[in-house]
């Protein structure tokens, strides 16, 4: 079987990140969407929202796993058997990025590979960055994410600090 994983900080996950997801499971049997955070960092929402909020833009499916993790996205292959991480492309800046940071993950376990997954040009634009900014400038973020997502409820939840 070949499982991939999905590495990302989704804070918070958009149709850019769907559509990279969608193309990866023509490519995989399984995906394990794996939210990164540092514990040190504190991002927009916290890790156990990112990982909610995907679960409510893929509902079930069973060839996709969501998780969250700290450390080494090589440690985290190694303990979900997985042979390949999955990235997303959207412009050269992203390319110079994600080539340095796949040599340094090919040097210390060189099984594994980096697959780059072009952004859909409809999507290529869209950043978890924009999004944040759309919130926090009381904007509508929905356009950006995917159907399903209960954006309110997770800002409502962020102002609470629950
Ligand atoms: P990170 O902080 O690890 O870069 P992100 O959540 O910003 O995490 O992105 C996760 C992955 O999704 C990265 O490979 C990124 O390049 C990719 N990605 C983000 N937005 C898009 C998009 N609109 N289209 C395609 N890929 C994207």
């Amino acid at each position: 079987m070949r499982t991939a994983v999905f590495p990302g900080s989704f804070d918070p996950f958009t149709l850019g990140h769907l559509d990279v997801l969608n193309s990866a499971l023509r490519l995989f049997d399984k995906v394990i969407v794996a939210v990164g955070y540092n514990s040190g960092k504190k991002g927009f929402f916290p890790p156990n929202t990112r990982v909610e909020i995907i679960r409510q833009a893929i509902g079930e499916n069973q060839r996709v796993e969501i998780c969250s993790y700290t450390g080494l996205t090589v440690d985290l292959c190694k303990e979900k058997n997985a042979d390949f991480i999955v990235r997303g492309l959207r412009t050269t800046t992203d390319f110079d990025l994600e080539s340095v940071i796949s040599q340094a993950n090919r040097t210390m376990e060189p099984e594994l590979l980096t697959v780059f997954i072009p952004a859909g040009h409809e999507y290529s634009f869209i950043s978890s960055t924009v999004v944040r900014d759309v919130i926090v400038n009381g904007g509508d973020a929905s356009g950006f994410l995917p159907k399903g997502v209960d954006i309110s409820k997770f800002i409502e939840q962020n102002r609470q600090g629950k």
